[in-house]
């Protein structure tokens, strides 16, 4: 066992964190740093962002296949619920911590008002390795993990969502779980369910379909063809594989991916179809004999004009942010680039499209789900995603528009000009509620 060194005071006094310099919870709390400038009067609320509302940690014990009893540690974090519910994914990974759900949460808080869905930020996770349980297990894992955070989640409360290593079928047990608990079937406590399940049509591609309008109207906008652009994509899971696919509808080549199993390149581009059968197959893009494999740290360095760093946070360091080709990134994922980073890629003139737009695609269709499960009227698919494309799109219009009134994205970044927005909207919700009692 190896204790995490403590190489700061806790951030803005919280007792119960310790991140690193580099942790999410810190480069979240150095993004809201940066917005306050902008906010004017409203900055007298900023605390309330730099803190979440609830952070609920929970033991989760199932008797494992072979009779013993195994313990993993869960969370639920509320970061705001200023603005509606908690909305906001649920992470199964060996790596979850208590201050990376509360960076996800927040994220979160900032997405949902960037686009202007009623909701506030949340977001759970169980810290275990799904791929070393089988499927009763996993299941037992997620119903004792429903049960535990029963307590904070609700159609009116907080919507939990599929993550890394969770899907429709994690949702499917959650939404089952709780409707136990409550005496009566309540599709609208998870999104991302099964169609037969009160799902969405569209909501499983649907972060990566917005990943791609974000890059279509951003490549637009910096004068880069899409029709024969290069593309490299890191994390072939729910968001990167749908965007990939749909960069290359449009014209664009995929010159590399790269996964937890490896990384493949191919200059002529690779087939995204065939890749995907690969990794069906056999769990992961390496050894996908269509292309050729390479070292992970020289995905980095391969040519492109479009990168989309949709796996895990902190990928995106200040040392491979000088080196690597792309003029756009596209943050599929949650957090992937260091605040550091960023600084080196505005300055080289690469523009980032950040993820608190960028990968809101998931979240605007989990919000269609919850209304259609209110409703109990379902949309068609096209219908689903024409509005995904309406309101990504006059998102990231406003945003333009507000870094331009700073002096164009070179002077404030489109991570800014998002967080800018989004903050206003939080931060005078908050005011026109005012503080309870
Ligand atoms: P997923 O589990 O479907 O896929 C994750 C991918 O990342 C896999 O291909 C995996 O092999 C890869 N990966 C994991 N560790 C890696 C490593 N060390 N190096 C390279 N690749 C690695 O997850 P997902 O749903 O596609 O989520 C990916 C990212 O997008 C996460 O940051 C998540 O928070 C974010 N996100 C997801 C959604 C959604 O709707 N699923 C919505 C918004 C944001």
């Amino acid at each position: 066992m190896c204790t995490p060194e403590i190489t700061e005071p806790p951030a803005n006094g919280l007792s119960y964190v310790h991140p690193g310099p580099d942790s999410p919870w810190n480069t979240y709390l150095r993004q809201i740093d940066r917005v306050m400038p902008h906010l004017g009067r409203l900055s007298r609320w900023a605390e309330t962002l730099r803190r979440p509302k609830r952070c609920l940690i929970v033991d989760v014990p199932i008797e494992m296949d072979d009779g013993r009893i195994a313990h993993f540690e869960g969370y639920r974090v509320q970061h705001s619920l200023t603005r509606g519910p908690g909305k906001g994914g649920v992470r199964y990974h060996p790596d979850v911590r208590l201050e990376e759900v509360m960076a996800l949460a927040a994220w979160m808080s900032i997405k949902n008002a960037a686009v202007n869905l009623p909701f506030g930020g949340a977001k759970g996770g169980i810290r275990v390795a799904p791929r070393e349980l089988s499927l009763k297990e996993l299941e037992k894992l997620t119903r004792r993990y429903t049960s535990e955070i029963g307590l904070l989640i609700g159609p009116q409360q907080d919507i939990p969502a599929p993550d890394v290593n969770t899907n429709a079928q994690v949702m499917a047990w959650m939404m089952d779980t709780y409707s136990m608990n409550v005496g009566a079937t309540t599709t609208g406590v998870v999104t991302g369910k099964p169609l037969q399940l009160g799902g969405s049509l569209g909501r499983v591609k649907a972060t990566g379909r917005g990943v791609f309008v974000c890059g279509r109207e951003a490549a637009r906008r910096i004068a880069l063809p899409l029709e024969g652009a290069r593309v490299a994509v890191q994390g072939f899971g729910n968001v990167g594989s749908a965007a990939a696919e749909l960069f290359q509808q449009a014209g664009g080549r995929i010159v590399a991916v790269q996964d937890h199993t490896g990384t493949v390149w191919r200059e002529a581009g690779l087939e995204v179809a065939e890749l995907m059968l690969h990794v069906q197959r056999t769990g992961g893009v390496g050894g996908f004999r269509a292309a050729q494999g390479m070292e992970a740290e020289a995905f980095w360095d391969v040519p492109c004009d479009v990168l989309i760093p949709a796996a895990l946070e902190g990928q995106i360091t200040a040392e491979r942010a000088q080196r690597l080709h792309a003029r756009l990134v596209l943050e599929g994922a949650n957090g992937p680039t260091l605040p550091a980073a960023d600084d080196v890629l505005t300055g080289r003139g690469v523009l980032v499209v950040p993820d608190v737009i960028c990968n809101a695609g998931g979240v605007t269709v989990s919000y269609f789900e919850w209304v259609q499960d209110f409703s109990s009227f379902f949309w068609s698919e096209d219908e689903v995603n024409q509005r995904l494309d309406r309101i990504l799109v006059q998102a990231l219009q406003h945003i333009w528009e507000t870094a331009e009134q700073h002096g164009g994205w070179r002077q404030m970044s489109l991570r800014t000009a998002t967080f800018a927005v989004a903050c206003e909207r939080i931060l005078s919700a908050r005011e026109m509620r005012g503080l309870y009692p």
